[in-house]
């Protein structure tokens, strides 16, 4: 963990409890903060802190396709979407995160390159999506990936 590292900060925060989907040594599936662009937009973070793929251990880049698999598969599953965009930049913070955005194709605002530009918009609008939403859908997500106990 890097200490000014706000995506490690996060994975121990209290938020994660409210917005994580699923977990395991390697991965996390969790909803976007507030302000979240659109409701079912998703980040699957590297539990460890590295900037990207190319910094994953064996055992990290291994378990990545499987595991992106099934994220995109529960995400699409829940929202209903007609695909899931897939981002990472790793840039804002040097710990990889890669969005998983759904992507509806009655959106005309949201088609490939525009969804960086709406992203912006949508990220200024405090309140665009409802918490209690969010969090029933990180519980779906979450039924979907966690083997029942
Ligand atoms: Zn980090």
């Amino acid at each position: 963990m890097s200490g000014e590292c706000a995506i490690c900060a996060g994975h121990a925060a209290p938020v994660a409890a409210r917005l994580e989907a699923w977990r395991d040594e390697h991965f996390m599936l969790r909803h976007h903060t507030q302000p979240a662009p659109a409701l079912g937009w998703f980040l699957l973070d590297l539990m460890r802190h590295a900037q990207g793929p190319g910094d994953f251990t064996a055992a990290e880049a291994s378990a990545f396709g499987p595991v992106l698999k099934r994220c995109l598969a529960a995400v699409k599953a829940t929202t209903l979407c007609d695909r899931v965009y897939c981002m990472a930049f790793g840039e804002s913070a040097l710990h990889f995160h890669m969005h998983l955005a759904p992507r509806w194709a009655r959106d005309g605002h949201t088609a490939a390159w525009n969804m960086a530009d709406n992203y912006r918009a949508t990220i200024l609008q405090p309140g665009a999506v409802d918490d209690a939403e969010i969090a029933q859908l990180v519980a779906a997500v979450g039924r979907l990936l966690n083997p029942a106990s």
